[in-house]
């Protein structure tokens, strides 16, 4: 049996008839390696990820992870599986470590140091001040309070756009790792070079329609100017 794709999108319209924010999409995003969701500020980019997780319900249409219509899936399970990194960090009061204990309460020190090693900070963060941390720390803080529930898929919506260049290369060499160690990652961005260095399929959206998708080459190939 074929793998059931990581996500798939039947029909799936979101918003009021006259104001859909995603109209009548049908899409499958692959089960392995890292999908770029990309395309034009209000394109539907963050919906398609929020519907990943049900942070977003469709107004029509069903979605599936891997082959499983989410509805039927329990929210808060489905959310430590399918994990979220948003496009500015949001830190709990408290240091690192109490962060990591808001998504896994039996977070001890050495599972701490463990998270923070994946998430590209070594252990001394542990106790910092989260309120305290550069943007790029506090944003692979963040990832690492995501990882912190064992998710089998990390959604990413443009992680990097409030850093500069330097913690945004940082941040994508841990996106394309977490791939390589096995974990599927979506990653939406607007920027062209940064679905070039990274994706591996890629989903372009337009005007909350499918414009573009597949492997990267083929997606992108006749695109070339
Ligand atoms: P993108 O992430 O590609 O910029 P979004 O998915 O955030 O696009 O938004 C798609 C469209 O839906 C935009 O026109 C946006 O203004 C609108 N929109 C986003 N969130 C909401 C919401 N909660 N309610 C109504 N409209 C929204
Ligand atoms: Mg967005």
């Amino acid at each position: 049996m074929p793998t059931a794709p990581l996500f798939s999108f039947e029909s799936v319209s979101v918003g009021p008839p006259d104001a859909r924010r995603l109209d009548g999409l049908d899409a499958q995003l692959p089960a392995a390696g890292l999908t770029v969701i990309a395309g034009p500020s209000g394109s539907g980019k963050s919906t398609l990820l929020r519907l990943c997780n049900r942070l977003e319900v469709p107004s029509a249409g069903v979605v599936r992870h891997r082959g499983t219509d989410i509805t039927q899936r329990d929210s808060l399970q489905l959310r430590r599986e399918v994990a979220m990194v948003f496009q500015r960090p949001v830190t709990f009061p408290g240091n690192v470590l109490d962060n990591l204990r808001e998504a896994d309460p039996e977070c001890d020190e050495a599972r701490g140091a463990e998270l923070l090693e994946r998430a590209g900070l070594d252990r001394s963060f542990l106790h910092r001040d989260a309120g305290e941390l550069s943007g790029g720390e506090a944003q692979r803080a963040c990832l690492a309070r995501s990882l912190a529930t064992n998710p089998r898929v990390m959604l990413m919506d443009e992680p990097t756009s409030a850093l500069d260049a330097r913690a945004a290369a940082v941040l994508e060499r841990l996106g394309r790792r977490l791939v390589d160690d096995g974990t599927p990652v979506v990653w939406v961005t607007h920027a062209e070079e940064q679905l070039r260095r990274l994706a591996d399929h890629v989903l372009l959206l337009d005007g909350g329609r499918v414009h573009r998708s597949g492997a990267v080459q083929e997606a992108l190939g006749d695109a070339e100017r």
